[in-house]
C-alpha cells in the first residue's frame, strides 16, 4: 500500500481519519519567522499547539498544510506542531503565487527537479518528505511565471505519483486554463483537486471541472465571497448530482500570520483572519456538518468527504 509522506514520517492512509485537505498552521513570506518573527504575534509554537490541540481533540486527525515556499514554508514547525498536537500534518511542494524575478528564465526541468527532490529525499536541511504539490494562478489566470510552476508540478507528480492541489480563481473559471496544461502534460487528472471552488455557486462549471475527473477543493470555510450557508448548500447540490466522492471541503484557516498595525497604532493580539473565523479549524465541525445533516445528508456521506476522498486523493487507489 502506499504510504504518504507527513512531516512526522509516512503515513499508513487507513491512519489518515478525519482529514481536512486545505490548511495552514503559518503563512507569511518566504524567511519571514526566522528575520521578523514578530511580526507573527508572540509565543507562536504554543498557540500554534494549542490551536490544533483543540481541532484534535474535537475529532480533527490529519490537515494538509498548503504553505508552500513562497508561503513561508516552515517544515520544522510543522513537526514541531504536529508533535505537540497530535494532528497528522502532510506539507506540500511546489509553488503560490509569488515568484520572484530571480527565477524568471528558471525553466520547468529545473523547478521540477527540486520538488522531486522535496518528495523523495526532503526539504534541504530536514529529512521530512513532502506528501502533495501545489501549484497557483489567480485573477490574473495562468501568467508566464506560473506556468512554468504548473508544468514543473506536473512533471513532478508524472514522476512520482504524488497528488496535486490547485490554488484556483473561479470567479475567472481559471481552472480551464490550469487543466489545458495539466493534459498537455499528460497528468492523470483524478489525481488533481481544484482548490478555493467554493468561492463559486457556479454549479455549471463546478460540475465541468468534476466531469474532466478532477476532485474539488471547497475549502473556503467560512469564507468571504459567499456565505457559508450557501457554500454548504452548493456541497450538498453536488453530493445530490452525484459527485460526493470528489469532493473535499477545508477552511483555509491560518493560524500564524502577520498582526497588523491599526490605525489608532495599536496592534491586536489576533489576526485579522482568526478575528473573522474565531473557530479556526473546528467551524466545519460545529457548523457545516450540523448544516448538512440538517438537509438531509447522511453520517456515511460525512464520512465520504472526510475520510474517504482524503485517503483515496492522497494514496490514489
Ligand atoms: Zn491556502
Amino acid at each position: 500500500m502506499t504510504q504518504i509522506n507527513g512531516v512526522l514520517g509516512p503515513i499508513n492512509p487507513d491512519d489518515l481519519g478525519f482529514t481536512l485537505m486545505h490548511e495552514h498552521v503559518m503563512v507569511c513570506a518566504s524567511g519571514l519567522l526566522e528575520s521578523y518573527p514578530d511580526l507573527l504575534g508572540q509565543d507562536r509554537e504554543a498557540r500554534a499547539i494549542a490551536t490544533l490541540k483543540k481541532a484534535h481533540d474535537e475529532g480533527v486527525d490529519t490537515m494538509v498544510d498548503a504553505t508552500t515556499f513562497d508561503l513561508g514554508r516552515n517544515p520544522e514547525l510543522l513537526r514541531t506542531v504536529a508533535e505537540g498536537s497530535g494532528v497528522n500534518i502532510i506539507n506540500v511542494t511546489g509553488w503560490w503565487l509569488d515568484v520572484p524575478r530571480f527565477l524568471n528564465g528558471v525553466g520547468p526541468n529545473q523547478m521540477a527537479t527540486e520538488f522531486i527532490r522535496d518528495i523523495e529525499e526532503g526539504f534541504r536541511g530536514t529529512d521530512i518528505k513532502a506528501g502533495v504539490l501545489k501549484c497557483a494562478a489567480d485573477f490574473e489566470g495562468v501568467t508566464p511565471s506560473l506556468e512554468v510552476m504548473a508544468r514543473a508540478v506536473s512533471r513532478a507528480h508524472n514522476e512520482t505519483g504524488v497528488p496535486i492541489m490547485v490554488h484556483s480563481f473561479p470567479t475567472g473559471q481559471v481552472a480551464r486554463q490550469q487543466i489545458k496544461i495539466f493534459r498537455e502534460e499528460g497528468v492523470d487528472l483524478t489525481r488533481v483537486k481544484i482548490d478555493h471552488s467554493n468561492d463559486t455557486t457556479d454549479t455549471e462549471y463546478l460540475k465541468w471541472i468534476l466531469d474532466q475527473g478532477c476532485y474539488l477543493g471547497l475549502d473556503r470555510y467560512p469564507g468571504r465571497y459567499v456565505s457559508p450557508h450557501m457554500r454548504t448548500v452548493t456541497l450538498k447540490r453536488l453530493m445530490d448530482d452525484g459527485y460526493g466522492d470528489r469532493l473535499c471541503p477545508a477552511h483555509d484557516c491560518i493560524c500564524l500570520h502577520v498582526h497588523k498595525e491599526q490605525p489608532d497604532g495599536s496592534i491586536p493580539e489576533e489576526h485579522e483572519f482568526t478575528r473573522m473565523n474565531p473557530e479556526q479549524y473546528l467551524y466545519i465541525h460545529r457548523f457545516v456538518i450540523p448544516d448538512l445533516l440538517e438537509m438531509g445528508a447522511t453520517e456515511q456521506d460525512i464520512k465520504t468527504l472526510f475520510v474517504d476522498n482524503p485517503r483515496r486523493f492522497l494514496a490514489g487507489e
